[in-house]
């Protein structure tokens, strides 16, 4: 087994990679990044201000696969041979080519459910087959943050028992895995969601959509955040469960949230140490130790950030949503029957961060909503009342030790927007955040503003002394996922 290898793998899909010439294991069909974590390799990228970066905090890991630049090595799924090099950001540069392309598909269903998640297979679950649905999945699986999870959950009792459930879905489902919609646009009685996999467009017309999309995990601001071996919770999670691999030998989880990573790591028997005041992280290439506000340095391999989830409001506000800000989190605002406005509802975590289960129900709850609105008969009522038991999680707001903490070294946005080049432009007196994402380009990279722009809010309402509900907050622009040009050229 190679160093972090958690389980045997299949010895029949043994292959063998180079990463800048040198042979490691893996296996067929495997994540680079997940196959160089196992062989102990962390550094992957390199920023364009020079620094060393993993695949587990930031951003997109471009490489060279077998002499093809630009490849974001992140998603790559490695074959035999596979002959890897290293890019730096600075010369991760789309060649334009506008070919014909692939023709466009196009279909047209009742409803697009936009995630996968429990929210998302709520929805369809509740529907039944009476409408023609189309559920939009970014990920290659069903079942969202559950599929991660290897724990019990609350309501849902083991994950891959009731996932099994929740993905048995009704025949006119017509389900995109790998699949991320773009946006939602209105063309008169229905709704458009252009969506691609694979470099190919597709087109759905809808009569309803459901933004299922979740939400996405908190970026904690210390220094060297970005450092090869620094994780999000998510990609820890799929590390150790998809892929069963260790994100280290020793591992420090940090955040407000340290269960939501300690369950899973007791589960597989990794060493950990919680941390909740991370200061600084150092190490040569990787993390090596991790020092915290009161000075104790802890010698680990990795660290994982559990700092709690916040909903993605991307897809809500280019969707024309507003949102309000409470319980420490921007949420969409939602009518009665949760809608952001006529024909778009919201369900789950993109609302409000509750456990999976209570996800579960109001995904049922709105296709309770929709399947009244189609003139079917529908109870919406039993899963309100069921929700009233799950009071959504409250995340505290970190206060950030702005003028104690190295500016330079702390990454608020993977694409080189540092802690200090926000701060130097608010405190100049600038507070509104079109204007400093104008001048620091923070929110306008690879993530789209998804994990940096709450941190970037965050510190202009520290510094300016504006409360959080009274930030302008920009609203996404389409496409709201990262696309090749020449997938939606010509349309
Ligand atoms: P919970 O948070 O309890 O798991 P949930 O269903 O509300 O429940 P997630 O599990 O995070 O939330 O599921 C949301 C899913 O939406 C994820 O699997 C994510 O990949 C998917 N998703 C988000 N944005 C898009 C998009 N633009 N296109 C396609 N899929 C998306």
């Amino acid at each position: 087994m190679r160093p972090l290898d958690l389980t045997e793998k299949d010895p029949s899909k043994k292959v063998t990679i180079y990463l800048d010439g040198k042979p490691y294991e893996a296996y067929e069909g495997e994540k680079f990044p997940v196959a160089m974590l196992a062989n102990g390799v962390y550094w992957l990228t390199t920023s364009s201000e020079g620094r060393h970066r993993g695949a587990f905090t930031f951003g997109p890991v471009p490489v060279t696969v077998n002499g093809v630049k630009n490849i974001n090595g992140r998603k790559l799924k490695v074959t035999d041979g596979m002959r890897i090099e290293r890019q730096t950001y600075t010369d991760f540069q789309e060649q334009v080519e506008i070919d014909e392309g692939k023709p466009v598909l196009q279909y047209v269903v009742d409803v697009a459910v936009i995630g996968a998640g429990p929210a998302g297979l709520g929805v369809i679950k509740e529907i039944g087959g009476r409408l023609t649905t189309a559920l939009i999945e970014e990920k290659g699986w069903l079942g969202g943050d559950l599929k991660l999870k290897g724990v019990k959950q609350e309501g849902f009792g083991d994950p891959k028992e009731a996932l099994e459930e929740l993905t048995e879905l009704p025949e006119n489902t017509r389900v995109f895995l790998g699949t991320a919609a773009l946006g939602v646009f209105d063309k008169g009685e229905y709704f458009l969601v252009p969506a691609v996999r694979d470099d190919q467009l597709i087109e759905i017309m809808a009569k309803r959509v459901v933004l299922a999309t979740g939400a996405v995990d908190s970026i904690m601001l210390f220094e060297n955040n970005d450092y090869p071996g620094v994780f999000r919770r998510a990609d820890a999670l799929e590390v150790i469960n998809v892929w069963g691999v260790a994100p280290g030998k020793k591992v420090a989880v940090v955040g407000a949230f340290p269960e939501e990573i300690t369950a899973e790591l007791d589960r597989w028997g990794i060493e950990y140490v919680v941390v909740p005041n991370p200061k600084r992280v150092e190490g040569d290439d990787r993390v090596e130790r991790l020092i915290d506000w009161n000075g104790n340095s802890y010698e680990v391999d990795a660290v994982i950030m559990a700092d709690g989830r916040i909903p993605d409001i991307n897809p809500v506000t280019q969707a024309g949503g507003k949102l309000r800000f409470k319980r420490g989190y921007y949420m969409p605002v939602l009518n009665s029957q949760h809608r952001i406005r006529d024909g778009i509802y919201v369900a789950g975590s993109a609302v409000s961060i509750k456990p999976h289960y209570a996800n579960y129900l109001e995904g049922r709850l709105v296709g309770a909503y929709l399947l009244q609105e189609f003139g079917f008969e529908a109870e919406p009522c039993v899963y309100e009342e069921k929700l009233k038991e799950y009071e959504p999680i409250a995340r505290p707001l970190p206060r950030l030790p702005l003028d104690e903490l190295s500016g330079e070294d702390v990454q608020i946005c993977g694409c080189g927007v540092t802690l200090k080049k926000v701060d130097d432009v608010v405190k100049s007196g600038i507070t509104d955040l079109q204007i400093i994402k104008r001048l620091t380009h923070l929110a306008m990279g690879f993530c789209q503003g998804r994990y940096c722009l709450f941190n970037g809010a965050l510190l202009t309402s520290q510094r300016s002394g504006t409360p959080m509900d009274r930030l302008d907050i920009p609203v996404a622009r389409p496409p709201i996922k990262n696309v090749k040009m020449k997938v939606v050229a010509g349309r």
